[in-house]
C-alpha cells in the first residue's frame, strides 16, 4: 500500500457483467479483464483494443482496479500508478465469455 491513499475506495462489489460491459455491447474482443473495486464495472485491459477499464477511470475517477480475468488477486491504483495489495479477491461470475 506504499504511496496509495485510496484504500478507502475499495468496496465489496458485484461484477457488472460477465465480460467487458462495453465490448459485449459492440462485439469487440478483449485480452484481459479489470474490475473496478469502487463500483464493480468490468472493463478490458490496456492490451485490449478499446481499453475500457482505463476509459472507466477517466470517466469516473474510480482509482482502484483488480485483475479479474484471469483472477490474479492484485490491485492497481491508476492515480498513484502503483500495484497494491487487496484485502480480498472478488469471485468471478462464471463462465466468462472468451473472444481471444
Ligand atoms: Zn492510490
Ligand atoms: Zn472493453
Ligand atoms: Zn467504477
Amino acid at each position: 500500500m506504499i504511496g496509495c491513499r485510496h484504500s478507502m475506495t475499495i468496496n465489496d462489489v458485484t461484477p457488472s457483467a460477465r465480460g467487458c460491459e462495453e465490448c459485449l455491447k459492440v462485439g469487440s474482443p478483449w485480452v484481459h479483464l479489470r474490475l473496478c473495486r469502487t463500483c464493480g464495472h468490468v472493463g478490458c485491459c490496456d492490451q485490449s483494443p478499446l481499453r475500457h477499464a482505463t476509459a472507466h477511470f477517466h470517466a469516473t475517477h474510480h482509482p482502484i482496479i483488480e485483475g479479474y480475468d484471469p483472477p490474479e488477486g492484485w490491485g492497481w491504483c491508476y492515480v498513484d500508478e502503483a500495484m497494491i495489495d487487496l484485502p480480498d479477491q472478488t469471485a468471478q461470475l462464471t463462465p466468462i465469455p472468451r473472444y481471444v
